[in-house]
């Protein structure tokens, strides 16, 4: 509905219609974005106004970043797979190709899962809402 969901559309066609190269520029420009914590559409207004609290808009160009309520529900399971896919993983690696004992193996993955979703909150919600404000029509 509206203008801007119009857009939102158009850019998303624009995107599936794009050569390889394209889109894996598109892409970068995304992710370069989001963990720049900037506005997905101008690229300028900042998406934090502290390390925990959004800005509800944009302060440039008005974009409204929570489209809806629990709109960020998504950004939490970003960041708790994100958060699961380095820890197991580095677990069985660290296992596997060190001498170091059990408990600290373990304890190390452990305080990094309590650790990096604090660190990588912020970027989950930036990248949610890039991807979301590219692809979804
Ligand atoms: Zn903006």
């Amino acid at each position: 509905m509206g203008v801007s969901s119009d857009l939102r559309k158009v850019l998303h066609w624009q995107f599936f219609a794009m050569t390889p190269q394209g889109k894996i520029k598109k892409l970068g420009r995304i992710l370069r974005g989001s963990f720049q914590l900037k506005c997905p559409r101008c690229g300028e207004g900042a998406l934090f106004q502290t390390y925990f609290r959004m800005f509800t808009h944009c302060a440039v160009c008005d974009l409204k970043f929570e489209r809806e309520s629990g709109y960020f529900i998504g950004a939490m399971y970003l960041n708790y797979g994100a958060t699961i896919l380095i820890a197991f993983p580095s677990y069985f690696l660290f296992e596997k190709f060190t001498s170091i004992p059990f408990y600290a193996n373990l304890s190390v993955w452990a305080l990094f899962s309590a650790i990096f979703p604090i660190l990588f909150y912020r970027y989950s919600k930036s990248l949610w809402l890039n991807f979301d404000y590219i692809f979804s029509s």
